[in-house]
């Protein structure tokens, strides 16, 4: 099999004359001479020259949008527009037809809704190949940022008997004929005799099973999937999404914070430096898509100064307190036009506060900190306040929460006192308090959802649109 060489490179290339191997799908054929291929190296399309006069009339017509072909061509430099190179074909072979009356994507522009119903084929779209080239880039960096800090990559487990945040959102893992469980005396299901000997559920986390780990390991991180059967039919949430949860062993809260702000802003660089091509491209689409949007919603940056502005500013640190006098004192919550007003202190923000702090109040990233414990997690450390723990929520343009994070209660008796008080049962998660019980250490975690991130970095306004195959209510296609 002789070696083709990706569009990517040939674009690149600085000589011309030799002969190469080029492979693809066809986007478009144009007057019978001049195809635009794609073999997803990158966003850009390589024409093929074709010789129609000499080139025998059937296989022409087999040149389709859709069809794979393989060609071997002469590289030379492009008379034409828009490219330094093209290939002067010498052969042409179809590997796969396709049948351009059948072929759902026709090369003119389609919606991301009628995509999402095709998401099988929707990678051969421009702006899906920019979305997943980018959410490789930063997968990729996200393991690069923790490896240089010499960050352990741990394997949480995906079947778990525990409910991290005990809020119930869990899917069911069971092995039972569920038209038919075993029953107990009393008529309960009895999971004693399924598979795993008790009930199970996907992670909603890995943070109790991180943290573990760091109180040994010092420093890790997950990077895997978890799943939640939240009911949210939102643009934020999916049912099953990848999540980054960094643990590190004696990091406080600042610390904490300096990390999380440290590692946005490297693998936003990096996709930056590694992707220009396709973040140009999505910069266009949302300025093109916000041309249709009045003049007053539409965004003051492009994609592209948004993400440079991120990188060139120190992130707005202020406590839930604090946030809470801004909003309280802000023009929408004193015109009513926020759908949850702001009243007091102890109130839970919402994606419309969030966003205001951060789009229009300081127009930049926020951590927030110090929240209510009445709010957060039994497992937040304890302000001498009594109030609030030390939480830290990281805010985003757009997108509002992208982290959800803080330090973490070390003090068993603290711990112990915050579980009974919310009824969190102690006996289930004994292996987690015995870290508390031998070499207890102050230490700090956030979880970063990795689809957010994407969300940010790509410009899209829907998450569906920023993993393969989205996971949501009464949808499990593909
Ligand atoms: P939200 O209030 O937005 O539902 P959360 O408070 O439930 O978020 P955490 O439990 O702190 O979120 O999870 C950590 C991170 O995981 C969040 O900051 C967010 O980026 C991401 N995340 C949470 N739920 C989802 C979801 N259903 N789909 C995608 N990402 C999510
Ligand atoms: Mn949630």
């Amino acid at each position: 099999m002789s070696q083709r060489t990706k569009i990517k490179e040939l674009l690149a290339s600085t000589q011309t004359g030799m002969d190469v191997t080029v492979k693809g799908w066809v986007r478009t054929f144009r007057n019978n001479q001049f195809i635009a291929l794609n073999d997803g190296s990158t966003n850009n399309n390589i024409q093929i020259v074709v010789d129609f006069e000499n080139t025998d009339v059937a296989l022409l017509k087999r040149i389709t949008t859709g069809a794979a072909i393989s060609v071997v061509g002469e590289l030379v430099a492009s008379l034409g527009k828009g490219q330094s190179v093209e290939v002067k074909a010498k052969e042409i072979e179809i590997l796969g037809d396709s049948d351009p009356e059948k072929y759902p994507l026709q090369p003119k522009k389609h919606s991301l809704e009628f995509l999402r119903e095709i998401a099988h084929l929707r990678f051969r779209t421009n702006t899906f190949g920019a979305i997943f080239r980018v959410r490789n880039s930063l997968a990729f960096a996200v393991h690069q940022f923790f490896q240089e800090k010499g960050f352990v990559y741990l394997h949480t487990p995906i079947i778990t008997a525990s409910d991290a945040e005990g809020a119930g959102e869990t899917f069911h893992v069971t092995n039972f004929d569920i038209a038919n469980p075993p029953k107990t005396e009393t008529g309960e299901i009895d999971y004693k005799q399924d598979f795993f000997g008790r009930a199970t559920n996907l992670t909603v986390s890995g943070q109790l099973e991180g943290e573990l780990g760091a109180m040994a390991l010092s420093d890790i991180y997950t990077f895997g999937p978890t799943f939640r059967a939240e009911n949210s039919n939102t643009t934020r949430h999916l049912a099953e999404f990848w999540m980054i949860e960094p643990e590190m062993a004696f990091y406080d809260i600042v610390d904490n914070m300096d990390l999380a702000e440290a590692m946005l802003k490297y693998v936003i660089k990096y996709a930056l430096d590694n992707n220009k091509d396709d973040i140009e491209f999505l910069t266009q689409r949302l300025t093109e898509e916000e041309k249709q949007k009045p003049q007053n919603e539409r965004s003051e940056m492009t994609l592209l100064e948004k993400l440079q502005f991120c990188l060139a500013n120190d992130f707005e640190r202020l406590t839930y307190t604090e946030a809470i006098e801004i909003l309280r004192e802000s023009t929408p919550n004193k015109k009513k036009k926020f759908q949850y007003p702001v009243e007091g202190w102890g109130t839970d923000l919402q994606s419309e506060h969030e966003r205001y702090l951060v789009e229009k109040h300081f127009k930049k990233p926020v951590i927030l900190t110090d929240y209510p414990k009445e709010i957060k997690s039994f497992y937040m450390r304890q302000n001498d306040d009594g109030k609030t723990v030390a939480a830290m929520d990281i805010l985003f343009p757009g997108i509002g929460e992208i982290i959800g994070g803080s330090q973490r209660e070390e003090r068993l008796d603290k711990l112990e006192q915050r579980m009974d008080e919310i009824g969190i049962p102690k006996d289930e998660l004994w292996w987690y308090l015995d870290t508390r019980r031998f070499g207890a250490c102050p230490h700090a975690g956030f979880g970063l959802g990795f689809e957010r991130l994407v969300l940010f970095v790509t410009g899209m306004g829907n998450i569906r649109d920023v993993i393969p195959f989205p996971r949501f209510p009464k949808n499990a296609e593909f």
